[in-house]
């Protein structure tokens, strides 16, 4: 038995830490120093690895390219002016990512693992956290298929992989959403609780036909009706209306969101009255129109927080309030900040420090 709790370290001989611009990041688009790899074959995870971030080879029959066995998380290290750092939550996401695992037919990755690859990687790539208020590292696990075969069946053999991206804020404006009406991004029983690769390749399209109408995001719908709200974008999404916090309760074709159970564990404890439940489109732009409709806002690890501006819906556009007077959405955007960065008592002890 390969002692797989011991995790192989070659680091890199090159930094780029040095010629790297934090005032300038592209989101995504800058990698640090090294990556962490643990392949699975023969029923078994192998020696896990971490090397310099690199390209790597692949058969252009790895299953993972031709039938989408491809499953991923999103997660964020954070750092304060003292220099102290740490991962919020990150215990929801290797159980989330189980989760996918399971529907996508794939080996789950054991927690224990899971929990060292991103602990030792987070630490030795340190000084590539960013320590700017709005700036955190972005940190990408995913599991994909690897079998050379190209018959339709779930692979044999697996790549678990972590790299890491330093990023500044990610929606600094407030976004203008669509309802989508025709559109789907995950059916009832289909794969959209599950963070799987497919689920984003099919709703770019919708998303590219709202922006060239002029939209930053959609308003996802269910499949079956288009009447029913599931998400904003690829977060989820919440409404504050006659000072009730509202949210479409979860479903298989809704993503659990680790920022969705916090704002709403979050809200209860502040006294809020919340409600998890079907929200029809047309509920939520009756409120807009008579002025019940205080805030609207898409929540996740990328944006943490991102109001919405303004909703349409079959050319009719309905303005929100002014995001100077939306007290729940700044309220939790400040809180989490302040969680994130080390300086109020974390209750519910959701901050991994590993300084
Ligand atoms: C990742 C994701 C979210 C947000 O989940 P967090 O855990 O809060 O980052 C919401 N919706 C979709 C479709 C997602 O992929």
């Amino acid at each position: 038995m390969i002692d797989t709790t011991i995790i192989d370290i070659q680091t890199t001989q090159e930094s780029r830490l040095a010629e790297t611009n934090f005032d300038e990041l592209i989101f995504g688009r800058t990698f640090a120093d090294h990556m962490f790899v643990m392949d699975y074959k023969e029923g078994k995870w192998q020696k896990p690895t971490i090397r310099s971030f690199q390209n790597m080879s692949m058969s252009p029959a790895s299953s993972v390219i031709h039938y989408g066995q491809s499953i991923f998380e999103g997660m964020k290290a954070f750092k304060n002016e003292n220099g102290k750092f740490g991962l919020f939550r990150p215990d929801m996401n290797v159980k989330r990512l189980n989760k996918s695992a399971e529907r996508m037919c794939m080996p789950k990755v054991p927690e224990d693992i899971f929990m060292e690859a991103l602990t030792t990687l987070v630490k030795l790539d340190k000084d590539w956290i960013p320590k700017g208020e709005y700036s955190s590292l972005y940190i990408r696990p995913f599991l994909f298929a690897t079998d050379e075969y190209i018959g339709v069946k779930a692979s044999d053999n697996y790549r678990f992989m972590i790299f890491t991206s330093p990023v500044n804020a990610y929606y600094a404006k407030p976004v203008n959403v669509k309802v989508e009406r025709h559109y789907t991004r995950a059916a009832r029983g289909g794969t959209g609780f599950a963070k799987a690769a497919g689920n984003y390749g099919g709703s770019l399209y919708p998303a590219r036909l709202a922006n060239q109408q002029g939209y930053d995001q959609l308003l996802w719908t269910d499949s079956k009706e288009h009447k029913f709200i599931e998400e904003s974008g690829t977060m989820n999404v919440m409404f504050v209306i006659d000072g009730k916090l509202l949210t479409p309760s979860l479903s298989d074709s809704i993503l659990d969101g680790i920022t969705r159970r916090s704002v709403l564990e979050l809200v209860r404890d502040w006294g809020m009255e919340v409600e998890e439940r079907r929200i029809s489109v047309e509920e939520v732009l009756k409120a807009a129109e008579e002025n019940r409709l205080q805030e609207a806002f898409g929540c996740g690890t990328a944006a943490t927080i991102a109001h919405i501006a303004s909703i349409a819906d079959d050319e009719k556009v309905y303005d929100l309030p002014a995001i100077e007077t939306r007290e729940i959405s700044q309220r939790l955007q400040s809180y989490f900040i302040d969680l994130k960065k080390f300086r109020i008592e974390d209750k519910h002890n959701w901050m991994l420090d590993l300084s």
